[in-house]
Formats: C-alpha cells, structure tokens, sequence
C-alpha cells in the first residue's frame, strides 16, 4: 500500500514516521521549495498528548534529539500573568512530558530520515484504480491512499469535503511586534517564555517569543535572515476593527491601568507590525462516510489558538493513523476507526479553543476571579499543579 501525505507540517511529518516505522510505504508532498523555506521561530507548547504522539512515531534517534533541544533551545514554559505582570503560574518543562520547543528545530527532526519532495504544491486529485495527485508544476503521483495534512487552508478539505472549512470566531485581536535587538529592557518574564496576561477587566492579551532566525539548532544549523521579536496579540470585549482605526491608540486605551512595561511594548512595536487578526475557527459538520482519502490536524479541526493545543491535536491524528494504518488490512475500514475518534476529541478541541478564544477576549469578571485563584493555588502546591496539567 503506498500513501501519500500532502503537507509537510508538524501533523504530516509526525505521520510519515509512524508509517515509516510500521514499513508502510510512505511520501510526503510538501509546497514549499527546501527545508528552510518560511521557517517560523514562534516556539510551540507541546503537551502530554502531543509528547507520547512523537515518542511513539519517531525513530529513537530523532526522539532524544527533540527532548535534548526541547529544553535548551526551547525556552522556559508557558506563563499566565496578571496585568500587573504579576506572576500566577508557570508551566514549566519540569512538569513532566510537557515541552516548549522551537519551531525551527522541530521541523529539522521532524523532516529527518524522512522522503518528503518538496516544491510540490497539491492542486487536485483523481480518482480510478488508485488515486492521482496533480500538482502546480503540471506533474502527477498516484497513490492508494491520501491523507490531507495541508493546515488550515487546505486544498484536499476543499475538494474531498467542501462543505467544512472555517468561519469567523467572532472574536477580533489587534497584534504587534516588538523587535528584541532594539529593546534590551522587556522583563525577562515575556521574553523567556509565552505568556497569557489574565486582567481582572474584560480583555485578555498573548505574548509569544520569536527567536529570529538567528538561532543555532542542535545540528548547528544557523539561519540568519530575520530578527528576533516580541509577539503580542490583545482582544477585549467589545473590540471591533474597522479601516481607519488606529490600532495601536485603540489597544493603549485599552489598557491604560496595566503595566507600565506592557504599555511601553505596545507603544515601541513599529506601525507596519501592528494589524488586525481573524480569528478562525473550524465549523463543526457532521460525520461523513470514510474513503481512501482522509484529512488530519488544522485541514480538519483548524482551532483557535488560545488553548495553544493544535500542534499536539494534529499530532495525536498522527499518531492514531498510523497506528491504524499501520496495523494491516482495509485501509477504508481503518480509516473508518481514525475518523470515529478523531471526529469526538478533534472536534472537541475545536469548540474548547473557541470557547477559550471568547473567555480571553470577554471573560466573566467571576469566572477570571475563580480562574486566578486557581492558577495561583497551582502555583503555591506543585502536586496540585502536577495533577492539574497532568493530561
Ligand atoms: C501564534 C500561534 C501559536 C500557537 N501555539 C501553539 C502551541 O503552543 N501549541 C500547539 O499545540 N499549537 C499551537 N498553535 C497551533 C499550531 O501551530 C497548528 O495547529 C499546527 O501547526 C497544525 O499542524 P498541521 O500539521 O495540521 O498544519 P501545518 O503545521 O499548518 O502544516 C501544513 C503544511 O502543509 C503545507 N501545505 C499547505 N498547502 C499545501 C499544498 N497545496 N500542497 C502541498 N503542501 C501544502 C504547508 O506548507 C505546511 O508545511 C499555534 C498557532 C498560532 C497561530
């Protein structure tokens, strides 16, 4: 049986391996041209879920490449903070198998020992004896079975079950980038790690560190091309964008009481930085009949990211079709079985990421009071905090 997986990204990779491992035969198409092409530095949570998908797929050598750099390239957790910068909890890589590794690195363990052909840009495909994939540079595959792992807009959900996709979230955000060569004085705090900044007021705000691309992965690797930044990303209640607004006045309005530090980043990220984000958010449809074709992580259950939980959804798609896949026989009734449990959590990831996106941009001023507590009752009792995020 020859599959072919169209996407490159975090879910697709994580596949081919389990594949690879099971002795199936397996080729990954990817649109971009090399290894490095449009290389993101945001560094990604990777959490029990997503930990056990990888061990299980990658070969040995590639696993203990992921868990020495997770740590070390990888940053310092995820944070939740007041808008006094005050800390509530920190999710630190010492809670056991959750990781914050650098996108640049993943990708590069990820990608090795695999055949991925790159500059392959799906566009369709045909159905007879076996399945061909038609691409933009005029040139055909065919395969047995097709899994769709082309993110967010992908090309495989368009045609095989046009009617799903994504819709607004109906949560609107302005964000900005703060570049970190130019400022030596942002807290340590925001730098080392993502942070969600939890205000007692109806708003809610995402930091994110980018490394630049100026970083040296495990291998030595370095890319040079981009700066290092401050990602920040602010919704609040009641915020709609509109042409003419001035973002940036609009978001320092809105938090005029938080820290003075918060303030001053939103004022120093250059105007050409700060835009408007659309939230999206996959809708939710219903079951539909199983095939040789099939979809995984955002081309199906695209989410908001305010769970931060994507990455490790698409990898625990990965790692159930492989499993099924893997394990011999019908290839539609395993699909079948991938698409019965991926439908229930996938699916429920989805409307906990968008439930999330609402309560981070209108939370309930109780609700944040009972949430704070929490989070700092976590923080003060490591086993409680052990047990909280333990799944
Ligand atoms: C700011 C931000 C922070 C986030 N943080 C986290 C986090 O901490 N933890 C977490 O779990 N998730 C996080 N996410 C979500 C996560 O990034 C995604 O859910 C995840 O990347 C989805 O993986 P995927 O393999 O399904 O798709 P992708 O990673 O999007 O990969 C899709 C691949 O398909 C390729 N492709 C697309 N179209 C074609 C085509 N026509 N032909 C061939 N190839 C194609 C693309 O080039 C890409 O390589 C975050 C998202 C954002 C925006």
């Amino acid at each position: 049986m020859g599959i072919a997986v169209v996407g490159g990204g975090i879910g697709g990779l994580c596949l081919a391996h389990g594949l690879r491992k099971a002795g199936v035969d397996v080729v990954v198409y990817e649109r971009d041209r090399s290894r490095t092409d449009r290389l993101q530095g945001y560094r990604v949570h990777i959490n029990p879920h997503g930990a056990a998908a990888l061990r299980e797929c990658l070969p040995a050598a590639n696993w203990e490449r992921f868990e020495r750099t997770a740590g070390r390239t990888g940053g310092d957790g995820f944070g939740f903070l007041t808008e006094r910068l005050t800390r509530l909890l920190v999710l630190d890589p010492e809670v056991e198998n959750h990781y914050s590794a650098s996108r640049i690195t993943l990708r590069q363990v990820l990608l090795d020992g695999l055949d991925v052909r790159f500059g392959k840009r799906f566009e369709r495909y045909s159905e007879g004896d076996g399945i061909t994939l038609h691409f933009a540079d005029g040139t055909t595959e065919t395969c047995d079975v097709l899994v769709g792992a082309d993110g967010i807009r992908s090309r495989v959900r368009g045609q095989y079950l046009p009617h799903a996709g994504t819709e607004d979230a109906g949560v609107a955000a302005i964000a900005g980038k703060l570049f970190l060569d130019e400022h030596d004085w942002v807290p340590s705090a925001l730098t080392v790690r993502a942070n969600s900044i939890v205000p007692t007021g109806r708003a809610g705000m995402f930091l994110a560190v980018h490394d630049g691309l100026g970083v040296t992965d495990a291998d030595g690797l370095l890319f040079d091309n981009e700066r290092p930044y401050l990602m920040w990303a602010f919704a609040a209640a009641g915020l709609t964008v509109h042409d003419g607004l001035d973002l940036r006045a609009e978001v320092l309005r809105r938090i005029a009481r938080w820290s003075p530090d918060l303030r001053r980043i939103v004022a120093n990220s250059p105007e050409e930085t700060i835009s408007q984000w659309h939230i999206r958010s996959a809708r939710v449809i219903d079951r539909w009949e199983p095939s040789r074709v099939t979809l995984l992580g955002d081309a199906i259950h695209a989410m908001t990211p305010m769970r931060g939980i994507g990455a490790n959804v698409a990898l625990r798609d990965a790692q159930l079709l492989a499993r099924v896949l893997g394990g011999g026989g019908d290839p539609v009734e395993a699909i079948g079985r991938y698409e019965a449990e991926m439908y229930t959590y996938g699916f429920a990831a989805v409307r906990d990421s968008l439930r999330a996106a609402r309560q981070f941009a209108d939370g309930n001023p109780v609700a944040r009071t009972v949430f704070k507590t929490v989070l700092r009752t976590a923080s003060a009792l490591p086993a409680l905090k052990r047990a909280m995020f333990a799944g």
